[in-house]
């Protein structure tokens, strides 16, 4: 760290990515990405007509991608706002609408709420989960705070009713509630049909987990109209030009190609639920999840111990190492067969370690 950095960045914790390693190939099971690929009309997409292309500039407006997702969900193109990644959009949040009255959000979710809270100076109100990991919306209600959800939460997998958000968003009408939907295809409620009633609501989503296309970088929101233009004006504040154009036509083209999507998420779905089945007869404690991944501990074996004996067998799972997760593993779903491979090496590690 150099002496020039503006004080109240220099305790900061920066936001830690899983690990992408390049010493061997692994079954990477560790940062919540789809193991099968992008929609078909991706890779056809990617035509040397669109490298010449590069040469230019992207739309700022991204309007086709925006008008392609407006009709999908079936809202207006003034209610889509488009980002590099769902982070992106989440900054946008922050940098508008934490400061002024705080933020809440809970002790065990996304782990940038709270970077993005430090970086923008908010006050942190942390809610913890119950000891089962569930959230108590009441906590949230009537706070006239600024409040982040991730709906299916992660890392645990568990999710809110539709009656629960909504009951959050009406109590808090003076401040703004996101929504962070970024695993919602895979289970869950959504909230996206609240935006036209309440204009305090802001629904995030991401092409990373089941549009495949993590590496992209591509996330996208819904709110009423206000929002969006909040969020427009700060976005033509600091990079209009923030999603590349090679991103924008795939984006496109993946909205174009849905049915995929649904296929690829309902095969991830069965996977987990196999995935889950078979943990439970090994004698892990699983919590329920509505999203690609699981969040699982076993009698005996930490989280640590569990991620360093699969790591040494070439599959990448997460752990983290807080107090209260500190034994699980959270585990993404991969296809029937890296989930096999999986749980193969699982029972051998369950079987025959000295853990104690
Ligand atoms: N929200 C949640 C809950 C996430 O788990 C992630 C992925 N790490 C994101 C947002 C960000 O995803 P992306 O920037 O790739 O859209």
């Amino acid at each position: 760290m150099s002496r020039f950095l503006k004080e109240s960045y220099q305790a900061m914790r920066a936001y830690v990515p899983g690990e992408q390693p390049r010493d061997m190939a692994y079954i990477k099971l560790n940062t919540n990405e789809n193991p099968y690929p992008p929609a078909p009309a991706v890779a056809q997409a990617l035509t040397a007509g669109e490298v010449e292309k590069l040469r230019l500039y992207s739309d700022p407006t991204c309007l086709g991608l925006r008008e392609k997702l407006a009709s999908l969900y079936a809202v207006e193109t003034e209610n889509v706002f488009v980002g590099n990644g769902s982070d992106d959009i989440l900054n946008f949040l922050f940098m508008a609408y934490s400061r002024e009255k705080g933020v809440a959000f809970a002790d065990i979710t996304y782990g940038f709420y709270s970077v993005y809270a430090t970086l923008y100076g908010a006050e942190a109100c942390v809610f913890p989960l119950k000891a089962d990991f569930s959230l108590d919306y009441t906590e949230y209600c009537c706070l006239n705070k600024m409040v982040v959800i991730a709906n299916p939460n992660a890392p645990t997998g568990l999710s809110l009713s539709l009656s629960q958000i909504e009951e959050i968003v009406k109590t808090n009408p003076e401040a703004v509630v996101v929504i962070d939907e970024a695993y919602i295809d895979f289970g869950g409620e959504s909230a996206l049909p609240l935006i036209s009633k309440y204009e305090n609501l802001v629904v995030v989503r991401t092409f990373s987990k089941s549009r495949s296309m993590a590496g992209a970088r591509l996330g996208y929101a819904f709110a009423g109209k206000a929002i969006i233009a909040d969020l427009e004006k700060l976005r033509y504040s600091t990079n209009p030009y923030n999603i590349n154009r090679l991103t924008l036509l795939l984006g496109e083209k993946t909205v174009e190609e849905n049915d995929y999507t649904l296929q690829t998420c309902e095969k991830i779905v069965a996977t987990r639920e196999k995935t889950v089945l078979r943990l439970t007869e090994i004698g892990f404690t699983v919590i329920p999840s509505k999203t690609n991944f699981l969040f699982a501990k076993y009698p005996g074996i930490s989280g640590k111990q569990l991620y360093e004996a699969l790591k040494a067998k070439g599959i990448l799972v997460r752990h983290f190492a807080g107090e209260r997760t500190k034994d699980y593993i959270r585990i993404t779903v991969g296809t029937d067969s890296q989930m096999e491979r999986f749980t193969e090496i699982i029972r051998e590690i369950t079987r025959g370690g000295n853990y104690a």
